[in-house]
Order: structure tokens, then sequence, then C-alpha cells
């Protein structure tokens, strides 16, 4: 049945979809009919099975986006291998952790190109490839608790977070009209490589799941939902929102 929600004959570029949320995410749109063009540094090897197993279009793209190096490059190949593309998911991401007071520029400045200066260029890159089209398209930001909240021996993380918050915003605005919409997804606190060292830590972790209404970590699967509504037609007067799926956390 076809549904608001279906992603039929939609291709989605996915960054950092080898792992983690961004692995989630893609094999959420998959299910709801995308193909996938999964763009990093790392083989998306378990991502590329799961999409296919599920009779969808898979294809990889090696980038490194620690810099905004690859990305005419990424987006020239995506159109050319799909046609076009219809959603942007900006998922990859790092975070480096310190006391601020000895917080090193290298940390600082490779979190905030790798999640902030590289999302905004490919943003910019594919609305350039819509506009000049004459056609509109989703984007989907993965920010944080650490939009809205301060967080603790992270800077360069909550700056980055933050800034991609009102970057979602003041994209929304400029581009609402052009027919794209763009919106962020902010997870609450989920089990993968980015937060192992606070569920490593038993005091963080016990305070990270007493707080948390839900009462567990999130699964990478919990994004899904989320991910699939935003990059579909039921999303299409939902523009510059950050949707929280956070177990309740901000709710607190
Ligand atoms: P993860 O397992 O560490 O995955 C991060 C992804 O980003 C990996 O695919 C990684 O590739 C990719 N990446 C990092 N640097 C890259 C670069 N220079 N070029 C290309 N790809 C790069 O962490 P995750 O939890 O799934 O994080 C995904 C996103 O969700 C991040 O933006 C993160 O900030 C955000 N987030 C996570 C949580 C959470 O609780 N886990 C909460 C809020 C927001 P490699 O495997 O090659 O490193």
């Amino acid at each position: 049945m076809m549904t608001a929600f279906d992603l039929s004959g939609r291709t989605a570029l996915v960054t950092g979809a080898n792992t983690g949320l961004g692995q989630a995410i893609a094999v959420g749109l998959a299910e709801a009919g995308a193909d996938i063009i999964a763009v990093g540094r790392s083989a998306p090897t378990e991502t590329a099975e799961a999409v296919l197993a599920l009779g969808r279009g898979f294809h990889a793209l090696a980038a490194d986006l620690s810099t905004t190096a690859p990305i005419g490059d990424v987006v020239a190949e995506a159109v050319a291998q799909a046609g076009a593309i219809d959603i942007l998911i900006n998922n990859a991401g790092i975070i480096r952790r310190a006391d601020s007071l000895d917080f090193s520029e290298a940390d600082w400045d490779a979190v905030i190109d790798t999640n902030l200066k590289s999302a905004f260029f490919l943003s910019q890159a594919v609305a350039r490839t819509w506009v000049g089209g004459g056609r509109g398209g989703k984007i989907i930001n993965i920010c944080s608790m650490l939009s809205f909240q301060g967080g603790i021996r992270v800077p360069s993380y909550t700056a980055s977070k933050s800034g991609l918050a009102g970057l979602t915003r003041l994209l929304a605005c400029e581009w609402a009209a052009k027919g794209i919409n763009v919106n962020g997804i902010a997870p609450g606190y989920f089990a993968t490589n980015n937060t192992e060292a606070l569920r490593a830590d038993e005091t963080r972790n016990r305070d990270i799941l007493a707080r948390i209404p839900a009462g567990r970590w999130g699964d990478p699967s919990d994004l899904k939902g989320a991910a699939v509504f935003l990059a579909s037609d039921a999303a299409s007067y939902v523009h510059g929102t950050i949707l929280t799926v956070d177990g309740g956390w901000m709710a607190r």
C-alpha cells in the first residue's frame, strides 16, 4: 500500500552509513523503499548487505569528510549514479573529550570541520543540484541533545551540534520556498561507538540511565521512524524542526 511515508523510487545519500546511527537510518530508509548512496571513509559492508537484502539499490562512495575537498566529486558521482539525490542525511560526526581548560585547537577544528563545516557545504552542493534542476528535496541533519544543552568536556562537539541546529533553521528559512525541507533529528543517548566512553564509565552510565524516562539507552533502530517521516511526503510542510528521539530526556 502506498502511503505518505513511502520512499519508493527515491535515492538517499547518507554520510557515515557504515555503522551506528547512520547504518540504522540507511536501513530504515531502504525498508521504506529508498535506494541508498553511502558516503564515508570506512567500507559500509554490513549496510550494503542489509540494504541489498531488502531489494533496494546500494552504492558506496569513499570520502573523508574531515575536509570539504571531496564534496564536489561526491555529489557529482551520486547524481551520475542515481540520476538525482532526493534525500540527504548529514550523519557523519566525531566527538573529542577533554576539560575545556586543556582542550586543544586540533580537537576543536577536527570536530567543527567534520560535524558542521562539511555538513553545510554538502547541503549546499546537494541543494544546488535541486535548485538547478527545478526540484526540491529533503535534508536531515543529525543533531544531538547538545544542540540544546551544554554537556561536559565536549566543547567542540557542543558548539558543532548547537551550530548544526541553528544551521538547520537558517537553511529551512532560506530554502523552504524552493521545495526543500531542512530538518534535524536530535538523538538522545544511543549505544554506538560515539558513546562507548560514557557507557564504560560506571558513574556516568548510571547517572545517564537514571535521567532517561524510558530507562534505557537508545538502540540505533529507534531512529528509523523519525528519519523515514522527515524524508517523506508526510513531512512536506515541516521545516526547521529538530525532532528529539531521546526516550524522554528533554522532557525532564
Ligand atoms: P559512530 O558509530 O562513531 O559513527 C560515526 C559515523 O561518522 C561513522 O560512520 C564514521 O565513519 C563517520 N565519520 C566520522 N568522521 C568521518 C569523516 N571524516 N569522513 C567520513 N565519515 C566520517 O557514532 P554514531 O553514534 O553512529 O554517530 C552518528 C551521528 O549521530 C554523529 O553525528 C553523532 O554526533 C550523532 N549522535 C550520536 C549520539 C549517540 O548517542 N550515539 C547522540 C546524538 C548524536 P568511521 O566508521 O569511518 O569512523
